[in-house]
């Protein structure tokens, strides 16, 4: 397997390249090159053609091949299926917002997690994926459309803080004034409850927005959809989010996908108010979306209404997610899992 230059990070790739004997400035020039998002060496035509035969024969640049692309005939949001070099098959989904476009990026290629409703629940695991391969979601969707992607949300196929070494890797990458530039405040990591993992974040300083899938405040309940309950139950979870809102000074987002006659009745709305009462909080309510070969359906209109009605007058700041690319599956997984069934 070659080396993915997009896996390094400036000082590593400044050694790599000094290590092949050319000179430091040489690490300036390709790092420049990488963060546009080139397909191949020849690309780099400010570099001697030796030297891009040399790395060629023990380097890659990093794109990704584009499997599928589905362009929403409603909005802009776009979902590429990009295919890994070991031909495992991950997917991102751009969106765009008056403040730009947001890119949605998976982090493992398959899931352990096993959430009930998430259709990435029936892709099997493979692996985690580098550093590399979530930055180069990035650069690859940029050159595709020529755009500059300035919001980050790590929200696709995996569990981020089940790959913490290199979700930490590519955001210290992602953020360099020298690279791809898109600042921690503008980027959110989502997790259904990995408690060391949220310990850990909290410890590294950095303020990116931490998203809880939250989905029930009752244990029992919480545990049917989300196996991950029964090792961290809702305590330990609502534990370690106040833990990491007095060190990190920051603001929490509540995941919470309302799923008709599972979790949306107004019993759920009070539980979920007592139990994040006083806290530095925003809940985001998702009418979940459907996916093929799963009984859940989304809940009605009037339930959503009642229940974000009910926060609100428990002081709980409560918004109910705009839908993005509903003619293409934009949800979680459901590109994929697509291509799986009829594969
Ligand atoms: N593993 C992480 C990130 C990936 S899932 C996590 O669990 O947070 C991203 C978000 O989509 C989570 O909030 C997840 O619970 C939610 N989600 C999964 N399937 C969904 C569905 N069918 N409808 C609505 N939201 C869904």
């Amino acid at each position: 397997m070659k080396l993915n230059l997009l896996d390094l990070n400036p000082t590593e790739l400044k050694e790599y390249i000094t290590g092949l004997g050319f000179p430091g400035f040489r690490a300036k020039q390709v790092h420049e090159w990488l963060m546009r998002g080139v397909e191949s060496f020849d690309e780099m035509t400010n570099i001697p053609a030796a030297m891009r035969s040399i790395l060629d024969e023990s380097a890659t640049t990093g794109l990704l091949k584009i499997r599928q692309k589905l362009q929403s005939q409603i909005d802009e949001t776009c979902k590429y299926l990009f295919c890994l070099n070991d031909g495992y098959i991950i997917e991102s989904v751009l969106m765009k917002y008056k403040y730009g476009y947001s890119i949605c990026i998976s982090s493992q290629a398959g899931c352990r997690m096993g959430c009930k409703f998430c259709a990435s629940s029936d892709i099997p695991f493979s692996r985690d994926l580098t550093a590399g391969e979530m930055l180069s979601q990035i650069l690859t969707v940029n050159r595709d459309k020529n755009i500059k992607i300035g919001h980050i949300v790590i929200m696709g196929i995996g569990e981020p803080l089940d790959n913490y070494e290199n979700v930490m890797k590519f955001l210290r990458n992602v953020q360099d004034p020298a690279g791809v530039n898109i600042s921690y405040r503008k980027i959110s990591l989502s997790t259904c409850g990995v408690v060391p993992g949220i310990y850990r974040l909290a410890e590294e300083d950095i303020p990116i927005t931490l998203s809880i899938s939250l989905h029930n405040p009752f244990d029992e309940q919480r545990t049917l959809i989300m196996p991950i309950n029964r090792k961290y139950n809702l305590d330990k979870l609502i534990e370690a989010c106040n833990s990491y809102i007095v060190k990190s000074g920051r603001r929490i987002t509540f995941e919470y996908a309302m799923i008709s006659g599972v979790n949306d009745s107004p019993e759920h709305a009070e539980k979920l108010c007592s139990r994040l009462k006083g806290m530095l909080c925003h809940v985001n309510l998702i009418p979940m979306n459907r996916v093929s070969g799963k009984s859940f359906e989304r809940s009605h209109r009037k339930s959503i209404e009642q229940f974000s009605d009910i926060l609100s007058r428990n002081g709980i700041s409560v918004t109910v997610r705009r839908e993005l690319g509903r003619d293409i599956n934009a949800a979680c997984g459901q590109l994929r899992k697509q291509q799986m069934d009829s594969d």
